[in-house]
Order: C-alpha cells, then structure tokens, then sequence
C-alpha cells in the first residue's frame, strides 16, 4: 500500500488511532518520535534508555511505548517525562498523556553511531566516590559471610562504560541504592568475560558503604551447592538454611550452575521465597536468561523473571579501546593509540582476555626494555595473534551469524528454538565445522549445551539446504567467505 511520502506535519498517527497490530504504521511512528526526542535529548543516554523501546498504541489522547524492564521504564519516568512531553506536541501537534508498558522480549535498535564513554552517564544513578570496600575480615561478626572476599577493585567507579553495558551498570548501581526494594531479584545475564563478577561485587561494596551493618552472603553457586551437599551429609539442615535465610542480600554469582542439579534447585527455591518474603534482595548472575538455563525448574525461571533481568552485552570497538587505554594507565603505562587500536581490532569478545593482553604487553616491554609500541605488542602477542590467523574464532563466526540473521548471540547459543533462531544456530554449528579444529561436542556446548548427534545433524542438514535451496546457499558461502577473509 504506497501513502506517499509523510513529514512530521504529516503522520499517520496524528489522523488515525494506531492499534499493535498496525506495526508498519507504529514503527514509522515511533522513528519520528523518537527523531524528535533526540534533539532534546543527548546521544548517550538516549542510546542507554531508548534504544530497547517501541511504540505500542496511539490515539487522541494517549501515546503507549514499552521499554525493556521495569528499570527503564522507572528512569525514563522520573528522568524524561517533561522532553517526552515536549517531543509529542511537537510531533502530534497536541498533547498526549505518556503511558510505558514493559515488555522484556524487545530487541535492541543498534546504532553504529553509538559513542563510548568512559564514566557513567552524566544522569545515571548517584554514586559515592571512593566506596568503602569492606572485606569480610573487616566486618562485626556475622555482617558478611563472603565465600569468596571482595576484590577491592572491583567497584562501580573502575568499571569502564560503554554502549554494550551501560544499561547494566546503572541498573546494578540503582538496584544497590535501594536493596530488597525496588528491584528484586536483580538478574544479570551475559557471557562470559564480561564483567558480571565485577558488578556484583561493586553491588555489595555499595550496599555496604550506605550500611556497613548489612548482613550480606555472597558466594559462587558452586559453594551454594557444596554447601547443601554438605548439609544433608551431616543432616545438618538447619544451620545451613539458618545461614542462607537470616541475611539482608543473598548474592549467587553464575547460578546458571544450578542447571541439573534438582534438589539444590528445590532447597534454593525455599531460601529464594523466604528472603523474598522477608523483602530481602537477591541478586544472580548467570550465562544466559533464565528460560535458557538447561532444566531449571519453571517456577524458578519464573522468580527470576520477577524483578529486574538485565543482559551484558559484548563490548563494542570503542568500549574496547576505553578499556585498553584505562588498564594499562592503571598499571602505570597507558597505551599509545595505535597499540589500543591494534590490541582492540584483534581481541573482540572477551574483557578478560583484553586485560590479559594489557598485562603481556606490558611486561614484554618492561622485559626487553623497549618502549611500548605496535612491534612490541606485536611481538608480545605472537602466538595469540597466530593461533587467531589460522581459524575464526567461535565468537567471530557467532557475530556474524548473528548479525547475519539479525538475532542476538544470546538466542543463538541459548536454547529458543523458534525456526528462524534454530536454522541460524544450525548455519552456525556448520559454519563451526568447517572453519575450526573444535569437536562437535565442543561445538554444542557452544551452542546451550547440545550433544554431538543434535550437531551432526544440523550440519547434515545446512549441507543439503545448501545444495538444494540457492538463497541459503548464497548466504552459507557468503559467511564462509567472509569469515575466512578475516582471519588471513
Ligand atoms: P564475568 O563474571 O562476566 O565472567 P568478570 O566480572 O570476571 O566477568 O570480568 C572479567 C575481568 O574483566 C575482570 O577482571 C573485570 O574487572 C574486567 N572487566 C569486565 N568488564 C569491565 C569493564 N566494563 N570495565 C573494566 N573492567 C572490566
Ligand atoms: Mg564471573
């Protein structure tokens, strides 16, 4: 149906109610509003609150958008309701009440535009300066039962933002100014490398500077299920749960390791209810969403879901330099430019790795007593830099799957199986075969922890479709091409 062309004078939805099922006409919408917005608001944090929205319904009266999470649509409220206002006068050419809805399946808009920042929005959450990190030792007796002591630099301050995790660092910084209240359980998802353990810690040390008197439990899954195990060896029930029930903010760092486990899933079930009851905050990290956690009970999932699920993304090119430059001045020696660019092009996925690459660098340097240059850090990382020429990286070939299909890496390597995630998992997994050494075990565990056999036969399967049906043949030489060509 061709309407011409419309300017803003001209909008569908300033003629015509528009309903969800109009979603053409919702979406153009929604672009002029949001066009609109962001003269009156500045880059960054419209990218950090808007980028996940989309409007849902519009009439005379009312403008309904939904945001990702409850966090968003909070902030956006207390933050941006007088340019939101503004933005549709302008664009309705009368006022509307702003209604915002959540829903937590939105996808991203990605812009390429999207600009790093090394400190937090100028309107995130307010925080202290310098907080206070406890240790448990320091702590009267019985305030925190840490399993595994706060690393100290693991802080809100020393956590360097970017478009990929700016959400979650603001949302873990305003869950931490108001424990057990607003945003409870507070669930953290993303792979790994990324940052979750430094968020979560930066969570406790926060908490911990507002009331040093907080009784807090932070600990791996792997000591919760340990624990248990012990527990029910020396019938000793009771003192575990009164451990893990008479705290103030119970936090599980990777409890996507709860997977198969179903009488730790059970007792944690109880222990998650009575603190929530009690208005207690729990806080998780994990690998994936809930609903992709392999065999985690429903009712579980769904407690997870009731509070605030945040993803941490892969960070960006931009993100990665901010990180580079930040560590090594951190270690004393900030890289030149052209060393962050070279480190940042090569090593993409993982945070981790980056600070691993920082720290080679750095003493190959110190070694030889060369200045820091491309050479030097060229030779520090020979054999990193070599073992990536001769094959794509998983990661490599799941971005551009990904982006291929236009689906986030999470649902590929989660355990959706809508068709269009499950064929481009199955591209994947092919894709995976012919470009790397990795076994088809290796494989699945990539991909949400299938076995060799659900492999084998996606790779059969791409194999034939590529023969018989030309589109997905194109495409599968497309990503193979391409793939190669990056690492030569
Ligand atoms: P995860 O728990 O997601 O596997 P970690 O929290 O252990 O990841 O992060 C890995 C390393 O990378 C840690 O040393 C952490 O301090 C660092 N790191 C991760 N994200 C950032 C960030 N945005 N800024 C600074 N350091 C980071
Ligand atoms: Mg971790």
């Amino acid at each position: 149906m061709e309407t011409g062309s419309l300017s803003a004078a001209s909008l569908p939805a300033a003629s015509r109610p528009l309903q969800p099922a109009d979603a053409d006409a919702l979406a153009r919408t929604w672009a002029e509003v949001t066009r609109a917005l962001q003269t009156r608001i500045r880059a960054e944090p419209y990218q950090t609150w808007f980028k996940r929205s989309a409007l849902r319904r519009v009439d005379d009266e009312r403008v309904v958008f939904a945001v990702q999470n409850e966090f968003a649509k909070d902030w956006i409220r207390k933050n941006y309701t007088e340019p939101l206002a503004d933005t549709m006068l302008e664009v309705f050419g009368s006022p509307r009440t702003v209604e915002i809805e959540v829903d937590a399946e939105l996808i991203p808009s990605r812009d390429p535009q999207a600009r790093p920042e090394t400190a937090a929005p100028a309107a995130a959450p307010q925080r202290r300066n310098g907080v206070q990190v406890i240790q448990s030792a320091d702590v009267a007796p019985g305030a925190l039962h840490s399993e595994l002591v706060l690393n100290p630099k693991y802080t809100f301050d020393n956590f360097v933002v970017g478009p990929c995790n700016r959400f979650a660092h603001a949302a873990a910084a305003g869950a931490a100014e108001a424990p057990g209240k607003t945003y409870n359980p507070f669930f953290l998802h993303g792979p790994v490398g990324l940052g979750k353990t430094h968020l979560l810690q930066s969570m406790c040390s926060s908490i911990l500077s507002r009331n040093p008197q907080a009784r807090i439990l932070y600990l791996s899954c792997e000591s919760f299920v340990n624990h248990f195990i012990d527990a029910l060896e020396k019938s000793d029930l009771q003192r575990f749960r009164d451990k893990y029930r008479n705290v103030d903010v119970l936090v599980v760092d990777d409890i996507h390791l709860l997977a198969n486990k179903e009488r730790t899933q059970e007792e944690f079930f109880h222990t998650f209810n009575t603190l929530y009851q009690a208005g207690k905050q729990i806080v998780l990290s994990s690998d994936s969403p809930p609903k992709d956690i392999p065999t985690l009970q429903d009712r579980l999932v769904s407690r997870f879901k009731w509070g605030l699920v945040v993803e941490i993304e892969p960070p960006c090119y931009e993100t990665r330099m901010a990180i580079l430059k930040r560590k090594s001045r951190d270690k004393g020696r900030e890289f030149p430019d052209d060393v962050a660019r070279l480190l940042a092009e090569r090593i993409e996925s993982n945070i981790r790795e980056l600070e691993g690459a920082v720290t080679r660098v750095l003493a190959h340097a110190s070694l030889i007593g060369a200045p820091i240059s491309v050479e030097t850090a060229r030779e520090a990382l020979r054999e990193v830099f070599v073992a990536r020429r001769g094959e794509p990286t998983m990661e490599e070939i799941i971005a551009s799957v990904s982006q291929r299909y236009a689906i986030r890496p999470s649902e590929l390597q989660g355990r959706r199986r809508t068709n269009a995630i499950a064929h481009a998992r199955q591209v994947a997994m092919f894709l995976a075969r012919r470009l790397t050494n990795h076994s088809l075990e290796d494989i699945g565990g990539y991909f949400g922890g299938r076995d060799h056999s659900t492999v084998l036969h996606a790779i059969d399967k791409i194999d034939g479709l590529a023969k018989s049906d030309p589109q997905c043949g194109d495409t599968v030489a497309e990503l193979l091409a391409q793939l190669r060509q990056r690492t030569t």
